[in-house]
C-alpha cells in the first residue's frame, strides 16, 4: 500500500527538513526530522457525522462552501482535541443547523474507514423530540428535514463515499434495526456506488 503523504516537509518542532526512513523500532517507514528525530506520524483524521431525525424526517444541510458546494450532507466535522465523539457530534449539529441535542442521547450508527482519504468517520443517530428550529451555520446554505422519497431525489455531497448513509437510513429506521456496521469505503469499490440498487449488503 502506498504510504499516505502528510504534505508536511519540515519538522514542526525545529523546522529542519524531514527525511523518509525505515524505522526498525516501529517496523514502518516514517518521515523523520534529520536534526531532532521528531516523527511525522500520518495517522488517520477522525471525523463524526450524524443521522439526526424528527420522526421519519432526516436532517440535512446544503453545503455553502467547496468542495461539493450546493449539495446536501449530514452535519459532519473533525473531532476537536479534548472532545468525546458524542460531544463533537452535538457541537457540529449545533454549529451547522442550530439544533441542540444532548450528547448522551446519541447512539452509535456506523463506523467507516476511508483509507484513500486517510480518514475515519464515526456516525451517530439522534432522535429529536420536538420540531426543531433550523438555523444554517456559516458553512451551510440551508438546513431542512427530508422524508425518504425526497432524500432519494437529492444530490448528496460526497455520495461516492459517505453519501450512502442518508440514502440507506430510512430502511433501518422503518425496521428500527440499528446494527452498527464497520465498513471500508474506497473510491473505486462497489461500496461507492451512488445507485442504491448497487449498494453493498455491507452498507446497510
Ligand atoms: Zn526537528
Amino acid at each position: 500500500m502506498e504510504p499516505v503523504k502528510s504534505g508536511i516537509s519540515f519538522c514542526r518542532r525545529c523546522g529542519h527538513s524531514l527525511v523518509t526512513r525505515w524505522l526498525e523500532s516501529e517496523l514502518h517507514e516514517r518521515d523523520v526530522c534529520a536534526s531532532c528525530g521528531w516523527i511525522d506520524y500520518r495517522n488517520p483524521k477522525l471525523l463524526v457525522t450524524c443521522m439526526v431525525h424528527w420522526g421519519d424526517r432526516l436532517l440535512l444541510c446544503r453545503r455553502g462552501v467547496e468542495p461539493a458546494k450546493g449539495l446536501w450532507y449530514p452535519p459532519t466535522g473533525f473531532v476537536e482535541a479534548g472532545e468525546t465523539l458524542e460531544e463533537a457530534v452535538a457541537r457540529e449539529l449545533r454549529e451547522e443547523s442550530g439544533v441542540q441535542i444532548n450528547p448522551s442521547e446519541l447512539a452509535l450508527y456506523a463506523v467507516a474507514s476511508l483509507p484513500h482519504m486517510n480518514q475515519i468517520y464515526v456516525a451517530y443517530r439522534g432522535e429529536l423530540h420536538a420540531e426543531p428550529q433550523l438555523i444554517p451555520g456559516p458553512e451551510a446554505l440551508e438546513v431542512k428535514l427530508f422524508g425518504e422519497q425526497e432524500v432519494q431525489q437529492l444530490q448528496i455531497a460526497f455520495s461516492d463515499m459517505v453519501g450512502g448513509f442518508p440514502r440507506t437510513f430510512f430502511s433501518r429506521l422503518r425496521n428500527a434495526q440499528f446494527p452498527v456496521p464497520s465498513v471500508t469505503l474506497r473510491r473505486d469499490s462497489p461500496a461507492v456506488s451512488d445507485n442504491q440498487q448497487n449498494a453493498p449488503a455491507a452498507f446497510p
